[in-house]
């Protein structure tokens, strides 16, 4: 069964039209779809119609099972799909505006080593309206702080290796019909998937484009992501290229410092010599601690100094503020919570 924030407003102006209703319903049932959580509260729909509605779609297709609030206002929420499937979204509430990190898979095939999220491999994809759904219900709950002003597609699972609905979700979220965030308010993230970078802009997406490097050579990158072993850094940031020539958007680098493995002065002249020319950004983030991964982070003061040294080499860089990690939400720490927990029992 499909739920219905799945349907762009073409979709359900065809879908209403076949339930025998007018076309207005599309318009009206369009704005219940952002406001409200259930049908009960589409009050000004008529009963007959909305009893059709739900013997063939769910209103939501998640359900809030908890929350962890972390001391610094993050919110991680666990959420479950109509099949049991549990999947995770962040809140991150800031003084400029708050973002919502969402899940796009049930964990996540890519296996890098220092990352929670595919420690048990990848259950399923995501469909459009379930990754709809976490910002919609985020929103929704955080009105009064101001509810959601940006979108990072920085959860559980790889974006480019779930497209199709990615794709499409970003149009329902950025759609003037629905919630309506601004394409500059949305972040993909992805460890690297050349061709896909590319038809990105191709198909229309114009928001910032993040790739998770986290090393400047092929060989470093092997030993901590399996997907290096299929795409060299040097097609990673051609495909980043022709992104920025495409769009004009400044691309962001993921960059986690790993103390003692990536955090040298070789590793900054590596990096200058990779990102030369490229309009682009590094976000450096410090590791978050994780089960099962023995890397360490640098001090503080390591990987400031790593900062400094980037920027002195005119590569522009900032070391990210890490939120939520009280509360297992902070980057690399959210998990496969469906597989964890048949695992326990
Ligand atoms: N699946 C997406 C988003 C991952 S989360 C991707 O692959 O890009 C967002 C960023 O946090 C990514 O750059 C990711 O590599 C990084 N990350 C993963 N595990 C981390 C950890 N333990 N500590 C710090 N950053 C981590």
């Amino acid at each position: 069964m499909k739920a219905l924030c799945e349907f762009d407003m073409s979709e359900l102006t065809e879908l209403v039209k076949s339930l025998g209703q007018p076309p207005y319903r599309a318009k009206q049932l369009m704005k219940h779809i952002v406001a409200y959580d259930s049908y009960d509260e589409y009050t000004d729909i008529p009963k007959a119609f909305i009893s059709r509605l739900k013997e063939e779609f769910y209103d939501r297709p998640l359900v809030e099972k908890t929350r962890v609030v972390a001391s610094d206002g993050a919110v991680r929420y666990l959420f479950q799909a109509a099949d049991g499937d549990l999947l995770e979204s962040v809140f991150l509430p800031h003084s400029y505006g708050n973002s919502v990190c969402v899940s796009c898979q049930v964990g996540c095939a890519m296996g890098c080593v220092f990352c929670a999220s595919g420690h048990y491999g990848l259950k399923r994809d995501l469909s459009a309206g379930e990754i709809l759904a976490q910002v919609l219900y985020i929103a929704r709950d955080t009105r009064t702080a101001g509810g959601v002003n940006k979108i990072v597609m920085m959860g559980s699972g790889s974006p480019l290796a779930n497209y199709d609905n990615t794709i499409k979700f970003v149009r329902l979220v950025n759609s003037s019909d629905g919630i309506n965030i601004g394409m500059r308010s949305i972040s993909i993230s992805t460890c690297g998937i050349p061709k896909r970078m590319e038809d990105l802009a191709e198909d229309g997406f114009t928001g910032t484009l993040s790739l998770s490097l986290h090393a400047a050579t092929d060989e470093k990158r092997k030993q901590i992501m399996k997907i290096a072993s299929h795409h060299s850094v040097q097609s990673l940031v051609q495909a980043l290229r022709k992104f920025f020539d495409a769009t004009g958007r400044r691309v962001v680098i993921e960059y986690i410092l790993i103390g003692g493995f990536n955090d040298t002065a070789a590793d900054v002249e590596e990096l200058k010599k990779l990102l030369k020319g490229l309009c682009c950004h590094v976000n450096l983030i410090p590791l978050n601690p994780t089960e099962n991964c023995d890397l360490k982070p640098p001090t503080k003061k390591q990987a400031y100094s790593f900062c400094d040294k980037l920027n002195a080499a005119g590569v522009s860089a900032t070391v990210r503020r890490s939120m939520g990690s009280d509360a297992a939400g902070a980057c690399g720490q959210l998990k496969n919570r469906t597989v964890e927990a048949k695992r326990r029992g």
